[in-house]
């Protein structure tokens, strides 16, 4: 069977979040429900180098002192600075704007910027697995660093903006790390439903999920012969597999082209990632980015590193809770509809994402 002969026949149904059921997605690939207003690609400025960026070689004093220059200072590759973003500046002088995050990051909140590389314009699938390996191990020192600091950090959020839809205010290629006294409520809801499947089950949600992927997977091998035949009508979300790791197609999906890079092996806290998986997370991490550029074409995105929160509260969720990647490719703007609903609206099907994905020759 190819890909034309098996057409995909439209699709209208809501499609529960096996996490968090809550989260659930309307997926309605009817051709009428298209188009949805598209998000146009990131302005890409390919230049290594921009006079006037404050985050380029040889502007270091243009942003505040280092917290850490990585592999060493001076000849740089990855460097953390302060964020020191106007809107946190002002959270002490103006206590109007003390609300919600900005309350929780006034006070003992941290914000770093990663600074993920030297080169201004590269993008994350055009940096080396070796560079992407750095930068995972920088992420996981400051994250160990943040909660070894401050016994009241509950939650430390790693993520990237790329784009300015996406909320990337500065074109050089970063990060942001936020160390936050409160539990972000989405992290939240995953880790407390998680538990309550966990409590019935005996079993971690998120190893049901990578067991379930694998297993249609595992239906286009030729048992006989060990060759990969491909079928394109079958659920399959597996986007990439390493020793280590997986990256996955959610079955329902807020983001049509959203992607999640998973350990194979269970574990709660990013902070425990070992050296000897940084390499094969990432190997997957950069091709699964490099599927989605290649499909999506420069596309906006965010990515987010969802891990157990520390506390009491969480401390019990080691064995239902696994932490996760979560890559979220911008590329339509949400409509009222979805914003009031919070019913979000996927236009393509999961099964279909997934299978262009795959198809991208690396
Ligand atoms: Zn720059
Ligand atoms: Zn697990
Ligand atoms: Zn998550």
């Amino acid at each position: 069977m190819t890909e034309s002969d098996s057409k995909p026949k439209a699709i209208r149904e809501i499609r529960i979040n096996p996490v968090v059921p809550a989260e659930s997605v309307l997926v309605a690939t009817a051709r009428s429900l298209r188009p949805k207003k598209e998000e146009p690609p990131a302005p890409h400025d390919a230049r290594p180098h921009v006079e006037t960026c404050p985050f380029c070689r040889g502007n270091e004093s243009k942003t505040p002192p280092p917290i850490a220059e990585v592999p060493g200072p001076g000849d740089w590759s990855i460097r953390i600075v302060e964020n020191l973003y106007p809107v946190l500046d002002d959270d002490q002088r103006n206590p109007n704007l003390a609300i919600g995050l900005q309350q929780t990051i006034d006070g003992y909140g941290r914000h770093e910027v990663v600074i993920d590389h030297s080169f201004h314009g590269i993008r994350i699938h055009e940096m080396s697995e070796e560079h992407l390996s750095l930068l995972f191990s920088t992420y996981r020192s400051r994250v160990r660093e943040l909660f070894k600091t401050n016994p009241s950090v509950r939650s430390v959020l790693v993520f990237k903006n790329f784009g300015p839809a996406a909320g990337a205010s500065i074109a050089h290629s970063h990060s942001q790390i936020v160390a936050m006294p409160v539990v972000p409520a989405n992290i939240d809801a995953e880790v407390q439903q998680s538990a309550a499947y966990h409590q019935k089950t005996g079993s971690c949600i998120f190893c049901g999920l990578i067991n379930e992927a694998l297993t249609f997977e595992a239906a286009i091998y030729d048992r006989e012969s060990g060759i990969v035949r491909r079928k394109f009508d079958v659920g399959q979300y597996v986007i990439e597999r390493g020793k280590k790791f997986i990256a996955i197609k959610p079955f329902a999906s807020r983001f049509e082209w959203e992607v999640q890079v998973l350990p194979l092996c269970h574990e709660a806290d990013f902070a425990n990632l070992a050296d000897e998986d940084l390499a094969d997370l990432a190997r997957v991490f950069q091709r699964a980015m490099a599927r989605l550029n290649s499909v999506l074409g420069g596309v906006q995105y965010n990515f987010f590193i969802h891990s157990l929160p520390r506390g009491p509260v969480y401390d019990g969720n080691r064995e239902s809770y696994h932490w996760h990647i979560e890559i979220c490719p911008r590329t339509s703007v949400p409509t009222g509809f979805e914003l009031g609903s919070g019913l979000f609206v996927n236009t393509i099907s999961p099964e279909d994402a997934a299978a262009r994905l795959r198809a991208v020759e690396l």
